[in-house]
């Protein structure tokens, strides 16, 4: 299998090669040449065995340059047991009729950037090895949340990386910067820049732009890369959970194999339903992807008109990792939609760099509407639903579940299809606690959202101490861990000082 870029049909690489690079050089993402299919039979044969099995399969018809023993490596090493909570690793529970829950936050950071971040440091440690480059890798990684503290978990103490993460300083939840500022490991490094998220990813993008500063690097044996969610890397264990989890049904004869589900998914960067598109070309049987937004809804209004429209106002929400305007990977759902065409694709690219927004034509427009359905849910609905499932299940969701929850609901109404449906939940409401005790506590007519920041670390554990208590749940460990962690990372700089950060991170890897 070779890859290509959505801006260069042309080129023409391996998955390691793809997985080293992160994006193409024209500012395209990576796709595989063609979409490998999966029969009945293949699927059949993998009920039995168990997430690591799996993911070894789905992983090998994308990864061909890889060989068995590699995957296997990478697979046993990623999804060891004792690494995730639950071991199905990607958990489904029952939550209503015909809805179904699937719980991507077993991992170490309690989020779902865990299923594919655990992975990529060993897919390109491998690729580095595989390639004879003997450069280290220096990931540098401006983080809005969840990514940085999964980046930093999945990167720690593995040869031959270093990450540094930066995050704004008054943009995280107070839950995400504790979890950052205590990270251990030897070759991890955090920072809070003065400024807002784009101030951070600026800084992060400029220093990937310095072309001194990478020929220094260079010479010293380094090699700067990024954990972000565009990376092929990312992409592709993703899809494993959607096979794995339909799989997991029908093993509990929830759907009888070859039945068609829906599924919903809470949405961002586009990465994760984009996985669930993959899944359903390779013959997985989907019906119907719900793609889930918050107030932020460009995405909503995408699949509605057919206009991608960034001109708007950026809206703070109670599930901020779906706080985005301009969510990267639509880009190769978008390429697929107009037959593969680079020229359109480079097009639509500098329309929306230029003018702010595109659209596509009515026949693009409506293969993207047979295949998903667009809605989404202010704070208002998001916090009532947290409420309500909670009283009429017993099941507590994040503020991101939620948003997913209250779309499922707007679909059913709207559509009265009773396909079988996925939830996709991607955070522990432990990450929230402060939102999600406020709606479990609130009654109807008090659901404002954005509980206000606590004062410190203290409050923070009493928080979780006093959902657990709400909810009836336990504290998953690592966020119970907190507790006793020391803060290890105080390091703060303003945007002009980030290059001296990573200069001071690179001199002390070199000493190592
Ligand atoms: C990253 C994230 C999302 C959005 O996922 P995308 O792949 O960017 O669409 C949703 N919920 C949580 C909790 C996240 O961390």
């Amino acid at each position: 299998m070779r890859y290509h870029s959505t801006r260069n049909n042309k080129l023409s690489m391996t998955s390691m090669e793809v997985i080293k690079q992160g994006l193409s050089p024209e500012g395209g993402l990576f796709v595989p040449d063609r979409i490998p299919k999966v029969s009945r039979e293949e699927l059949k044969g993998m009920i039995p065995v168990d997430y690591r099995q799996r993911a070894k399969k789905i992983l090998s018809l994308y990864l061909t340059d890889y060989s068995q023993q590699q995957l296997t490596n990478c697979v046993e090493s990623a999804y060891a047991a004792g690494q995730f909570s639950s071991s199905s690793i990607a958990q489904v529970t029952a939550l209503e009729e015909g809805l179904h829950i699937l719980e991507l936050w077993h991992g170490p950071t309690c989020a779902f950037k865990d299923m594919a971040l655990q992975i990529l440091p060993y897919l390109m440690t491998t690729a580095m090895q595989s390639t004879d480059d003997k450069k280290e890798i220096i990931i540098l990684t401006a983080t809005s949340g969840d990514t940085g503290k999964a980046a930093l978990e999945g990167f720690r103490d593995v040869p031959g990386t270093g990450i540094l993460v930066f995050y704004p300083l008054d943009g995280v939840s107070s839950m995400q910067k504790l979890q950052m500022v205590t990270q251990e490991g030897s070759n991890v490094a955090v920072a809070a820049v003065n400024g807002n998220f784009d101030d951070a990813q600026t800084g992060v993008k400029r220093i990937f732009q310095d072309a001194q500063l990478a020929e220094q690097m260079e010479q010293r044996g380094f090699r700067f890369s990024s954990a972000n969610s565009i990376n092929w890397g990312r992409l592709v264990p993703q899809i494993v959970y959607y096979f794995s989890s339909y799989l997991d049904l029908v093993k509990q004869n929830r759907i009888l194999l070859g039945q068609a589900m829906n599924i919903v998914v809470p949405t961002g960067n586009f990465g994760n339903i984009l996985a669930a598109w993959y899944a359903k070309e390779m013959g997985l049987p989907i019906n119907r992807l719900i793609c889930a937004s918050n107030d932020n809804k460009i995405l909503t209004d995408f699949i509605h008109t057919g206009v991608y429209d960034k001109r708007r106002e950026f809206i703070q929400t109670i599930s901020p990792s779906m706080d985005i305007l301009v969510s990267s990977n639509l880009e190769r759902l978008l390429y697929e939609l107009v037959g593969r065409d680079d020229i359109q694709l480079n097009s639509f690219m500098n329309q929306l760099s230029e003018n702010g927004y595109y659209k596509i034509e009515d026949k693009a427009l409506e293969s993207l509407q047979s295949i998903m359905w667009g809605g989404y849910a202010n704070v208002k609905e998001t916090m009532a639903s947290i409420r309500e499932t909670f009283h009429s299940t017993g099941y507590t969701m994040d503020p991101h579940t939620a948003v997913g929850k209250c779309v499922y609901d707007a679909y059913r109404k709207e559509t009265g299809d009773g396909t079988v449906t996925l939830l996709v939940s991607t955070a522990s409401p432990f990450k929230f606690p402060g939102d999600v005790l406020q709606a479990l506590q609130s009654c109807a007519a008090n659901t404002s959202g954005l509980s206000k920041p606590s004062n410190g670390d203290h409050d923070e554990i009493k928080l979780l101490e006093q959902l657990a208590e709400a909810a009836g749940i336990a504290i998953p460990k690592p966020l119970q861990g907190l507790r006793d962690k020391k803060i290890r990372h105080t390091s703060e700089c303003g945007r002009e000082e980030m290059k001296n950060q990573v200069s001071a991170f690179v001199k002390k890897q070199e000493m190592e």
